[in-house]
This record gives structure tokens, sequence and C-alpha cells, in this order.
């Protein structure tokens, strides 16, 4: 049983068997007269509010009027945590339907809960998100377990919080902090949590009863509102100014023809946040109307391909121990996520000074990750620096990460050949290297793969697995499976030059390139693929990237493929020449002293350059599909988008080409090879599309 249940069956409630019709929540009255509702969502492990737990609770929430109890605590059943928000799934039927009367039934639930006259208290472990985050807002109370978290994440799915919580959680703390963690989608942490007033109290879970004991005798008092600032913001012209101002922070980061949703939250709230009917009704004929856009419809999209790739990554890694060789930029980072996530793992460099910085560097990841002491030192136990690599016989994987010269990472293979143990699996995480060219140097072809993890390691989510030739199917498998068991997400792909990301990306990079040998200034090339919804620039991604590594994918491209690619810009070559090799030297094209740079202009370039740069990286999408390097175009939308940030509001690559249409493109592409030369031959594969 786990240490959840554990906690509600010491308290002896008859939590079983579930009634029918009430098969989500498990119910009971405990010794002190306190009803506990605990959300235990059917055959799922992880809660989500669907309509039928929404069902379920107003026949318990009917139960508690009718025979009110002395208070109520609403709380989840499973060790994961509270719940992770509304079930997205039924989203597209709601948008068929309609949304405003679904809405309008589940409001009324949380209104119910509200308005009942006992003390209303809710007990939060784990991450209260979405949905879940606003049952919680309609208790009375909010109890924290320690490392709880609580957030609205619908943004990220081009809407705005649907529940209740546009006028709930302003009328309970600092209505601008309020609007900001909607507006973000940023979590709250514990400690964030209780500074805010979202909770009233922070506990360990051995002491939720005591505590909620307490709350149901009135020694917690409910939060009043959210203070002066509160005050203030009743007042139009107040709430007007604010609003302006959240309006140019948005756009910064959210231009609004592509993400209304923040938009409409602020407008919603500038014109109703004196009047928490009138915000209701807006709340929900808002949130019906942003579920119908194309935006969240793709975001929604993004979410799914995200589950896809995770699905088909199931199964067990049988990986308990993994040695990372080389403790530089990568390994240091995959050790350490590794590790965080679970893993033991042992960490070998040929410096000491590269092992002690890699250390460091964990530290750092563990705290940027909101880890405790505990989980931190735990984690930091979990990685040994191994400078002899002791640590290499008793692995079942071992990632190499030494640095891109194929005759060093030969020679590491040969040492490995003789030192690793039976069965046990070899990934290398080159970037720019094909397998083809390493493998003749592993002991064991069929146990060998490619592990690409992209920069920096903690924080971008993809990981292509690679399979040459000779990669055994099951080795393949597990790779991928290690990939879910550390949180990433895996996307298989065949050996070939760039694998799928590089080869696509590296056509985009180049083309920038060519056009500021062109004259176009860079500020006015990154503002274009920043307009068009790329997260950065393709110069600044560059930069980013490292202008050494950008050179070399881009000659090792030109080198191996059979298309032409644009020729290799002299302004790049002198770049990496100089030692300014973007943002890691301080100096690339931009210079990074000052921190990233923030393209700023109305100069829109030459009609034709944002497709100059977009359709050559979906062109390469499309030569990848046709050779089989990656399995279908969903996952090639997944990898290009949690990879390299590909406007997630288009769906995708595949899906933007589709969505604009495959001939228009190929007619585009034709007519800039006319023009511009044989790179932009349109791929053969797109009459197959
Ligand atoms: P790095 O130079 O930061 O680190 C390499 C480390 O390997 C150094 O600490 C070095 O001391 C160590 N090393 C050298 N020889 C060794 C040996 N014989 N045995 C053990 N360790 C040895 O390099 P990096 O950027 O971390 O790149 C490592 C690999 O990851 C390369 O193949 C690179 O192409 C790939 N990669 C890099 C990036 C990136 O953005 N940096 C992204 C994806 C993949």
């Amino acid at each position: 049983m786990d240490k959840v249940l554990r906690h509600l069956g010491e308290m002896k409630l008859e939590l079983g068997p579930v009634s029918p019709g009430k098969g989500n929540w498990q119910h009971g009255t405990d010794a002190n007269g306190i009803l506990w509702l605990a959300l235990n969502k059917d055959g799922t492990g992880t809660n989500t509010i669907s309509q039928d737990v929404i069902r379920d609770l107003s026949d318990l929430i009917e139960q508690a009027e009718a025979d009110p109890p002395k208070a109520l605590v609403i709380r989840s059943a499973k060790q994961g945590g509270f719940a992770a928000g509304a079930d997205i799934g039924s989203f597209d039927a709601m948008s068929d339907g309609d949304a405003a009367d679904l809405l309008g039934q589940g409001h009324a639930v949380l209104d119910r809960i509200a308005a009942l006259s006992c003390p209303t208290i809710c007990v939060v472990h784990g991450a209260a998100l979405g949905a879940g985050f606003e049952l919680a807002l309609a208790c009375d109370i909010r109890i924290s377990v320690e490392g709880a978290s609580f957030g609205f994440p619908e943004v990220k799915l081009g809407l705005h919080p649907g529940l209740g919580g546009t006028f709930r959680l302003p009328a309970l703390i600092d209505p601008h902090e309020a609007l900001t963690l909607m507006l973000t989608g940023k979590t709250a942490y514990t400690a964030r949590a209780k500074s805010l007033g979202i909770a009233d109290a922070v506990v360990e879970e051995r002491h939720v009863a005591a505590v909620v004991n307490a709350a149901a005798t009135g020694q917690i008092k409910e939060r009043e509102s959210g203070g002066v600032t509160a005050g203030v913001l009743l007042l139009k012209p107040a709430r007007s100014l604010a609003a302006g101002k959240m309006r140019r922070e948005t756009a910064r980061q959210a231009p609004q023809q592509h993400y209304p949703a923040p938009y409409a939250l602020i407008d919603i709230w500038e014109a109703h946040g004196d009047d928490a009917e009138a915000m209701q009704k807006a709340e929900i004929t808002s949130f019906a109307a942003l579920l119908k856009t194309e935006t969240s419809q793709n975001l929604r999209r993004v979410f799914f391909l995200r589950q896809t790739l995770k699905d088909a990554a199931k199964g067990d890694d049988g990986v308990a121990h993994v040695h990372v060789v080389g403790a530089g930029a990568m390994g240091g980072g995959i050790a350490a996520w590794a590790a965080l996530k679970g893993k033991t793992v042992t960490l070998g460099d040929i410096s000491a000074e590269a092992l002690a910085k890699a250390v460091a560097q964990a530290e750092s990841i563990c705290k940027a990750s909101h880890l405790s002491g505990i989980e931190t030192r735990d984690t930091l136990d979990r990685i040994m620096p191994d400078l002899k690599g002791y640590g290499i016989a008793r692995a079942d994987l071992v990632i190499e990460a030494a640095p891109e010269k194929p005759e060093l990472k030969e020679q590491i293979y040969t040492d490995l050949g003789r030192r690793m143990k039976t069965g046990a699996v070899l990934a290398t995480n080159t970037s720019s290297l094909q397998l083809k060219q390493l493998v003749g140097s592993v002991k064991h072809p069929r146990r060998f793969a490619g592990l690409h993890f992209f920069n920096p390691v903690a924080r971008m989510e993809l990981v292509e697995v690679v399979a040459h030739e000779a990669t055994d199917a099951k080795v393949v498998q597990r790779l991928a499976s290690f990939c879910r068991a550390i949180g990433k997400l895996p996307v298989k792909v065949t050996d070939y030059p760039g694998f799928l990301v590089n080869r696509a990306l590296t056509p985009y990079l180049m083309e920038a390139m060519v056009l500021m040998s062109e004259g176009i200034d860079k500020e006015v090339i990154d503002a274009a693929a920043i307009r068009f919804g790329m997260p950065m620039g393709p110069v600044a991604l560059a930069d980013q990237v490292g202008l050494d590594i950008c050179l070399r994918t881009a000659e090792n491209l030109k080198d191996t493929l059979d298309k032409p690619m644009a020729d290799i810009s002299e302004a790049l070559r002198e770049k990496v020449e100089k030692g300014e090799t973007g943002k890691k030297a301080g100096q690339g094209f931009y210079d990074w002293w000052n921190g990233a740079p923030h393209p700023d202009t109305d100069d829109t370039g030459p009609e034709d350059m944002t497709d100059r740069l977009i359709l050559p990286m979906l062109d390469a999408c499309v030569e990848c599909l046709r050779m089989g390097i990656a399995h279908d175009a969903d996952q090639v939308d997944g990898a290009m988008i949690f990879a390299t940030g590909f406007a997630p509001f288009r769906g995708g690559p595949m899906h933007y080409a589709r969505t604009r249409g495959t001939k228009d493109i190929c007619a585009r592409l034709t007519g800039f090879a006319a023009t511009y030369g044989a790179r932009f031959e349109p791929d053969e594969g797109w009459s197959t599309l």
C-alpha cells in the first residue's frame, strides 16, 4: 500500500468498496465527524478532473448538503499527486459540442462546494494543476504537503483556466501574482505557494490528520482576500493600467495573433475583475471560444505528440547502472540527469577537474529542478566520479560523450570492448558523426546505438535514439525505455547525416548565414523567424548551439548528402577560426556578455525571407520521411517541436506543411530554386506526402 493510502487507512476510514456511481472517489467519515473524499480516478495512475469525476463528486456533495459533516476534506488517494488537470482528451468533443453547457455543469458543482456551510479543506500532495487547482480553490482552506505544487498550465494548450480559476485565484491572493501564474503557466512550489497565500499550511504527510482537525475546529482561518493590491484593483482605472502592462509583457513572449488565450484572460479580468459572477460567465464563454481556435487545437496536438512519444517507449530498460564517458557539457548533464531520476551513475573522464565541475553542475541541476535537500543529497550520492573507469565493468549502459573526434571515440570503444560486461549496451552521444563511421571499433555492433541528447541536457526533452544497420531492435527499444525512465522524450531514428533534427535544422541555420552575406541584418533575420513562431532566430540559435558545432555539422552534411547545400559562409568560418564560437565563448554573431539577444525591429526584410528560412527545414523533414529516417510525420513533428521549439502553435513542421498546402510549398521551393539555386529543389517525397 502506498504512503497516501496507508495514511488514509490508518485513520480507519471505511473507504471501500467503492459504491456504484461513485467509481472515482473513496469516501468515509472519521471519528471526528469529518467527511473525507479521496479522488482515485478509475483506471489510471494519474487523477484528472473529467466529466465523470465531477458527476460523482456532485453526488457526494449532495449528501454533504443534506447532512453536513463537521468538515469536508478533499484529497487524492493516489501516491503520484493531487490532479493533473482536466481530461484533455475530452476537449475535442467539447469544442464540437456545447462546451459552455458542460463547463457550466462543472462550475455549478464547485460553486456548491464553495457554498457548503461546513469548513471545506483541500489537502494537496504532488501537483494540483489546472482543474485540479481549481477544485482546491473552491475549498475554504488548502493544506499543502511538503513538495506540493500548484499551477495553471492552460496557456500551454492555448487556453486559460476554465473551471473558476480566473476569478477564484485573484480573489484569494494578490491579483497581480494570480494573473502572472495564469499568464505564464508557471508552477508555484510549496514555499512560494505558502508565501503567495495559496497554501494556508505546509505540513509533512504524517501531520495531515492533525492539521485537518485544527482546520475543522477553526484553528486555521480561511484567508480573507488578496490584500491591499486586491482592493486597489477593484477599481477599473487601476485594472486598465495593470492590464496594459500585462499585455505589453505578454506580447514579448507570445504575440497575440499566435497566442490569443493570455490576451483573452487579460480582457475578461480588466472588464470584470470587480465582479466574480460576471467574470465566471465571461470565463466560460471565453474558454469555450478558445477551445475552437487553431492555436489551441495545435497545442493540444503537441500535448498528444508528447504522449505518443512516451507511449512508444514503454517497457523495462534493464538499466540500473549507467557509466558515462566524458564529463563535459553533455556527459556531465547526462550523468546528473540520470542520477536525479534514480539511476546509479559512474562518470569517467581523463580530467579530475572536469569531474569536479560536473558534480558541481549536478548540484545546480538539482536546485533548478526544485529538489529538496535530501533529494539533492541522494542524487549526488548516486553519481560516482570515476577517473579510472571502474564502473565500466558493472554498467548496464555506457554512454560515450567524449569530444567529437572519430579517432578518439574509436580508441575509447576499443578499451570499452575489453571492459564492458556481457549484454551491456554502448551508446554514443555524437551529434555530427554517423554511426557507420564508428561501428568498426565496436565489439558488439548489435548492442551499439546513438543516444543523441540536446544541450542543455536538463532542459531539452528530446533524445534521438539512433539505430545503425546492425543495431538490434530490442536494444533500440531498451534505449527508448531508458529515455522514458529518465523523463525524456525519445524519438527513434536511423543513422543519417545529422540524424533527423540536425539534418532538418542545418539548412535553416545556413540559409540565415546566406541572408547575412546578402547584407540583411542578423536582427531582421532573427525577428522574422520569431514572428513565424520560433523561440529564437536562427543566428542566435547558431550562437547558442556553438558556431564550431554548426560548422562541423554543415561540413559533414555537405560532404555526405546527395542534395546540394548552401555554401558554408565565410563569416561562419572566420568566427570559428577567431574562437568566437557563440554563447559559450561570450561572442559569436552576437555579443553574449550581457545576456541573450532580443532582436527587436520593425524591419520585416524581403518578402520571401521567412519562407527561405523555413521551407528548407520542411523539405529536409520530408526527405527524412521518404528515406525512413523517422517513422512517421507525427514523430517528425514531435522531434522538431521538442528539440528545436518549432512554432508549437503550428502543430509541427509536417502539420504546418499540410495545413498550408504541400502544392503551394512545392511551387514556392521550385521558384526559389530558379532564383537562388538548386539547394531549394523540392524533395521527391512531397508528391507522396
Ligand atoms: P566537451 O568538450 O564539453 O566534453 C568532453 C569531455 O570528454 C571533456 O571533459 C574531456 O576531458 C573528456 N575526454 C576527453 N578524452 C577523453 C577520454 N579518452 N576518456 C574520457 N573522457 C575524455 O564536449 P561536449 O560538448 O560535452 O560533447 C561531447 C559529445 O556530445 C560530442 O560527441 C558532441 O558532438 C556531442 N554533443 C554535443 C552537444 C553540444 O551542444 N555540446 C550537443 C549534442 C551532442
